[in-house]
């Protein structure tokens, strides 16, 4: 396992890597087929998953969670039921658990509908991107370990790189950028190119293969930014309800442990036939007193050290480490600000003036969106709904340059030329899922809804 300060050509060690960040002894694997291996011993077990169906809406009795309704399948790009349409279903529940990953679209729902940010940090995010490479047998470590700063990011954005050594000859390179930057020019998956122009990561890779594109957003910021956890009929976990540790930079085990600890509750629920909020406030006291509370707590002011860029972030976990987690001035709690707020205006800066898109070693995003296997029905109606597209045109064009065309990881967003000047235009059909560009715009019209159930990134080997 290793730690690398990077410089634009040379890669510096740091002389250990901080127990709080260490994964020694941790498993290195793909999510997708650690998820489809679970999935096999649930069904073993008897238990139902509806796959190829996305959840649309919640289901209410006043102001309890009651179920959730599906989306219709079959429904044109006009908006008008084809041939094979079919409705959706009402699955009715008496505890929903929402385990949608990042800024899932029914928890974003539940948040609003309840406040149940009220008096917290907002969600502050990350986008990662990743590709993987199959490279000559022999020549990848299973196991291996490497977490990096520096290059390409630089000083002012926060994030940084990974790579990881999978079996069968396979790296897994990836790049984490905080959806809290202030040039609207950042694009995550040039980011990720520029990288693999770094000397070091060109000596790795260059005798190998591309084969998959991924990217996902992941909430960083911690533990004040976690929201109430449960109301009626309903509970909140894993990346739902922003379970990550920024600094370990990891949060499947949260995930895990945050569901283990929503079952128990489910299971004193059904014994006393009693879903109300009240019953089920006992999934808070549960996290609040399992380990998940004590990793969390000693990282709490974590991210928003950085807001003082990368020296000050540092620090900040220098002092956090110390301390058990206090941050600047050994403060308690660190208030942070929502990341598309910290965008700024009028920056004119073209990052990325000296990528050049081989298709061989560095890929355009059209490129890399093949190898994500994403597929979506063309014939639906966009799951993007922008609010007012006139924002588009006129005061974004003029005050950021429309950056969803810089952070959208897939191309999905394109100013094109037209009659009255310019147009967006969505490819919708690339999107691969990340959520960015509902977090990250900065007049927040950008609203992510599942398309028809099944559509998206296939995940094979992420
Ligand atoms: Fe991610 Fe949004 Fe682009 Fe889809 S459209 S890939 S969710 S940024």
């Amino acid at each position: 396992e290793h730690l690398y300060y990077l410089t634009e050509n040379r890669k510096i060690p740091f002389p250990f890597v901080p127990p709080s960040m260490s994964h020694h002894n941790c498993f290195v694997t793909s999510l997708g087929k650690l998820t489809r291996w679970l999935g096999g011993i649930c069904e073993d077990d008897g238990v139902d998953i509806f796959c190829g169906f996305s959840g649309t809406e919640l289901l209410y009795d006043g102001n309890q969670v009651t179920g959730v309704r599906t989306g219709d399948r079959g429904i044109n790009k006009n908006g008008e039921k084809k041939p094979q349409y079919e409705p959706g279903a009402d699955i009715n529940a008496k505890v929903v658990i929402l385990g949608e990953g990042t800024r899932g679209s029914l928890t974003k729902k539940l948040i609003n509908r309840h406040e149940l940010m009220s008096e917290k940090n907002p969600q502050v995010w990350a986008v990662g991107v990743k590709e993987l490479w199959k490279m000559p047998s022999g020549t990848v470590p299973p196991g291996y370990v490497a977490h990096t700063m520096g290059f390409p990011l630089g000083g002012d954005i926060f994030g940084g790189a990974f790579l990881y050594g999978m079996q069968n000859d396979i790296w897994d390179l990836g790049m984490v950028v905080g959806l809290d930057y202030k040039n609207p020019a950042v694009d995550s998956h040039h980011e990720l190119q520029r990288m693999k122009n770094h000397p070091w990561i060109r000596s790795l890779l260059s005798e190998g293969e591309m084969i998959a594109y991924g990217a996902k957003s992941l909430p960083e910021g911690g533990w004040f930014s976690i929201p109430e956890l449960s109301v009626g009929g309903a509970m909140l976990i894993g990346d739902s309800a922003g379970f990550l540790n920024g600094q370990r930079l990891k949060g499947i085990h949260l995930a895990m442990k945050s569901g283990m600890l929503a079952a128990e509750t489910t299971a004193v629920a059904l014994s006393a036939g009693n879903f109300t909020e009240t019953q089920l406030a006992d999934y808070r006291r549960r996290v609040e007193s399992s380990w998940i509370r004590d990793e969390l707590w000693g990282v709490r002011n974590f991210h928003q050290g950085f807001d003082n860029g990368l020296l000050g972030g540092l620090i900040n976990s220098g002092i956090g480490l110390a301390t058990n987690g206090r941050g600047w001035g050994f403060k308690n709690r660190l208030f942070s600000e929502a990341g598309h707020t910290k965008m700024e205006k009028g920056i004119k800066t073209d990052r990325y003036k000296d990528l050049q898109f081989d298709r061989k070693y560095l890929f355009d995003k059209v490129t890399d969106v093949y190898y994500s296997a994403t597929a979506h029905e063309e014939d639906q109606v966009p799951h993007l709904y922008i609010k007012d597209r006139d924002i588009c045109i006129t005061k974004c064009s003029e005050e950021y340059g429309n950056p969803c065309v810089q952070f959208c990881p897939a191309d999905v967003y394109e100013m094109v030329p037209d009659s009255d000047g310019q147009r967006l235009q969505i490819n919708f059909s690339n999107c691969v899922h990340c959520k960015t560009c509902d977090i990250m715009d900065p007049y927040q019209i950008i609203d992510w809804v599942p398309p028809e159930g099944g559509d998206g990134p296939v995940w094979v080997n992420l």
